[in-house]
Parts: structure tokens; sequence; C-alpha cells
């Protein structure tokens, strides 16, 4: 921790700094630095505090990663421990260490039948090129390199390195990238409010943009496709839930085809639905995972890929596999996952989301929102949300200018001092795992209050 007594600045100074010396993540520096950023100097539970001393409820837990809440002792401890037992080794070179091993053990008992290799990487974008290497080496070790093809989805997201930006499909990241990973190409998201046609039923939908799945490996060529990558719901593309005959005819057409089927579990991993992994909510079965985020709760960094045995076991046979990070494993991390887990599983928290605080969350928010005129329709299971902007009702209609329309709304949570995220004309939420119900109301309420606000200011 800094040293308070000798660090301690005005806001003002903080924000000068930050905009002198601080490059943001997606973010348009210029207009941040003359706003200035909101300091966040502390965290307790599902709350954050301000510079100024504001306290404000986190509907988001960071950035859908902090799971079991902020401030956990458990954790803290386990990081302290092994920094004075074994900071760090690596695993390259024929070694390994108690708190990797102990990882992957227990990590082959929340994982479903089949998956018992993981590799480690420290982010999800990491592990999304991870899985591009797991791929590539699983079809040369079965003899077919030339299956190639990776399948991905328009406005799906796996990240920002090179590889994972590729595979994303959101355009703003590709305009900026003039060099793009090859063999990777996107179809049309299952978004049902947002782009199926008046009259078409979210099932029949489902299946539609299932079967642009089968087109385009017709397209290609089976022979020349090696997988299909998608988040079970998307995330930072809106939570969007996809219809639920979505998933049933993307597994049957990697089935009939012979492709391997990646779930990206970066937010959906470790207990957001309910399950430990959202894949298990929509009822598919991957033969690859990519985790990260909810594996250590962001408190530091770690991501994974849990490969299935059906493809773990031929990469082995094949003899060197020519990837890794100096970080792979980290024991720090490794340790901070297994106490985690610990409270996730021992102390019940994705039973609880599952039987408890999800369905209350879920009614709550319905409740709460469902007669907003500007509310369309709200997706989620579990502690993940979100809540479709609309002009109309019925027939359903989008704002022109929706993505405005979710920064008003955004402005107003601010102000309220609530955390919910606007992605183009859609509210998010995805707080931590271990929140209560009184805090399940009143981040309810807010979030409420914020949309009424907004519908006030169109004119509602
Ligand atoms: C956040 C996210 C990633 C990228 O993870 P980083 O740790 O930010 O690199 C990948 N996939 C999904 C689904 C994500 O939400």
């Amino acid at each position: 921790m800094l040293n308070m007594q000798t660090t301690q600045r005005t806001t003002q100074e903080w924000q000068q700094l930050d905009a002198a010396h601080h490059m943001h993540p997606f973010s348009d520096m210029g207009s941040l630095n003359k706003a200035g950023s909101r300091v966040i100097t502390r965290a307790k539970g599902v709350y954050l505090w301000d510079s100024n001393g504001n306290k404000i409820i986190d509907g988001m837990a960071g950035l859908w990663c902090v799971n079991v809440g902020y401030g956990r002792q458990e954790l803290a401890d386990a990081a302290r421990d092994q920094m004075l037992e074994l900071p760090y080794y690596n695993t390259f070179f024929k070694t390994t260490h108690p708190p990797v091993i102990e990882l992957s053990q227990q990590l082959s008992e929340l994982t479903p039948d089949g998956f018992n290799h993981f590799f480690y990487c420290n982010s999800g974008s990491e592990g999304n090129d991870t899985v591009l290497r797991i791929v590539h080496q699983y079809w040369a070790a079965l003899g077919k390199p030339q299956r190639k093809v990776v399948i991905s989805r328009i406005n799906g997201y796996h990240g920002s390195t090179i590889a994972g930006a590729s595979l994303g499909g959101m355009g703003y990241m590709h305009e900026q990238m003039p060099s793009k990973v090859e063999n990777i190409v996107h179809i049309h998201q299952p978004y049902w409010y947002g782009e199926a046609a008046e009259g078409v039923t979210p099932e029949a939908f489902g299946k539609a943009r299932a079967a642009e799945l089968e087109a385009k490996i017709l397209e290609l060529g089976a022979d020349n496709v090696a997988a299909f990558i998608g988040e079970p719901f998307q995330g930072a593309g809106g939570v969007i839930f996809p219809p639920e005959s979505y998933w049933p005819e993307i597994q049957r057409i990697c089935d009939k085809y012979g492709i391997l089927l990646v779930a990206d579990e970066v937010i959906g991993g470790f207990g957001r639905t309910g399950e430990w992994f959202a894949h298990q909510h929509f009822g598919f079965k991957p033969d690859i995972m990519t985790l990260a985020k909810g594996l250590t709760s962001g408190y530091v960094p770690m991501g994974a890929v849990a490969i299935h045995d059906k493809v773990a076991l031929p990469i082995i046979e094949a003899g060197d596999f020519n990837h890794g990070m100096t970080y792979s494993g980290h024991p720090v991390a490794a340790a901070v996952a297994l106490a985690n887990i610990a409270i996730l599983r021992d102390g019940g928290v994705v039973d609880q989301v599952k039987n408890e605080t999800g369905p209350y969350f879920q009614k709550s928010l319905r409740e709460a929102l469902s007669s907003s005129p500007i509310i369309g329709e709200i997706h989620g299971t579990g502690l993940v949300a979100g809540m479709q902007l609309c002009e109309e009702k019925n027939p359903r209609k989008r704002f022109a200018n929706g993505g405005d329309v979710g920064l008003i709304c955004r402005d107003h949570c601010f102000g309220n001092n609530l955390i919910m995220r606007a992605t183009g004309d859609r509210m998010l939420l995805s707080p931590p795992l271990v929140i209560s119900r009184t805090e399940i109301d009143e981040l309810v309420d807010k979030a409420a209050r914020c949309i009424a606000l907004t519908a006030k200011d169109l004119g509602y």
C-alpha cells in the first residue's frame, strides 16, 4: 500500500499528474484529460470510494472480474504468504511448483468431465492467443495442418492483443489495426432485438444465425476450418443472450463438421450465471475454454486455457509446444486463484448466486424496469444483465442515436454514485457475486432511478 502520509495529494493534483503521464486504455485522452479522471482510492465488498469521499456501488465488479468482492483478507494473505515462500519461479525448463500444481488439480475438478489440462497466461487476451496456438497445434498433430480458419462473430469480444482483437468483431478496434491475424473470419451475432427483422421470432432468428456458421463452413470447405469461438453470452458487446435455439444448433454444426468449439468464458466463468461456467447454463459442450477475470477475482492478473482431453492428448503426444510467457503459472497468481476458488466454492458463493441472489436480482430488475418506456428487453441470469434501451416498445424500435442515450444514462449513474456500464444502447450490470439482498435493492433502485432520469431527459 502507498504510504498515505507521504503520498496524500489533492484530487486535483492526482488528476493533473494522471493527465500528464498516464495513457488510459480505450479512452479519448484529449477529452479525458480536460475533464479529469475519477480517482478511486479504496474499496470494500461491493463499494468503491473516490478521492472526494464519494461511496459508489460497483454494479460491474470492476471490469466483470471482482467476483468475491473487494477487500478479502484471504486473497491478500495468500499473495503475501506465497511472495515470502516462493515469489517467482518459471515453469519452462522441467520445473514446476506447488501452487500451479494445486490450481491445475482444482480446476480439473471444477470444470466439466474431460477437462484435465490447463495452460496459464496473464490475461484473457493472452488466453485467446493461446487458444489459437493450441487449435493449430491440435490440427497439426492430427496431420491436418490445412485446417487453419477460425470462425468468430461480429461484436464478439476476445481481448485486445493483435490476435484477441482479430478474433473479436469490434469494428472500431479493427479500424485502428490495419494488420490482423490471418485465417480468422466472422459471422453475424445472435442479437435478436437489434438485428432480427420484424415478425421473426427469437427461436427462428437463433437458428438462422447459427446456420450462418454452416454456410461459412461450406463456403470455406470443412477441411479448412479449425474452430469456432464464441462467448456463451456476449459481455462487452452488450450482455447479449442468444435465443435458446442458438447454442444447440452451433454444437450440432461443429460436431457435424468435426470443428473445435471454443467457449470464451472470461466473463462467464467462475459463477457469473450461477453455474461455474456459462456454457453450462446454455447446455453446450466446448472443447476448449478461455478463462481469466473471475479466476483470481482481479486481485492479480491471471488467465488460463482449459483443454479437453480430446485436444490436449494429441498435443501432448506430438512433442514440443512452442509457447509460453515468463509468468505462465505465476506462483502468486496461482495462490490467489486457489484462495479465490475456496471462497467461491467452499464459501458457497456460486450456489448462492444460483439459488438465491441471482434469481432475486433478475426478478427485482424486471419488476423495477419492465414498465419503463425506454426499456425494450432485459437479458440475463445469475448476476449479469443487459438492458436494451428503446425508443418504442411495441413494435420494438431502437433509438437512432442509441449510443448518445446510453451516455446520458451513464452520466446519471455517475451523478448517483452507481457504476453501470453503457455499451451503445444497452446498459449493463454485473456486480460482485457476494452482493447481498439489501445491496441488490440499492443497486436496482439506483439503476431504475438513472433510467427514469434518462427517460425524463428525453421527454417521456
Ligand atoms: C475481458 C475479456 C477478454 C480479454 O481479457 P483481458 O484480461 O482484458 O485481456 C477476452 N474475452 C472476453 C469474453 C472478455 O470479456
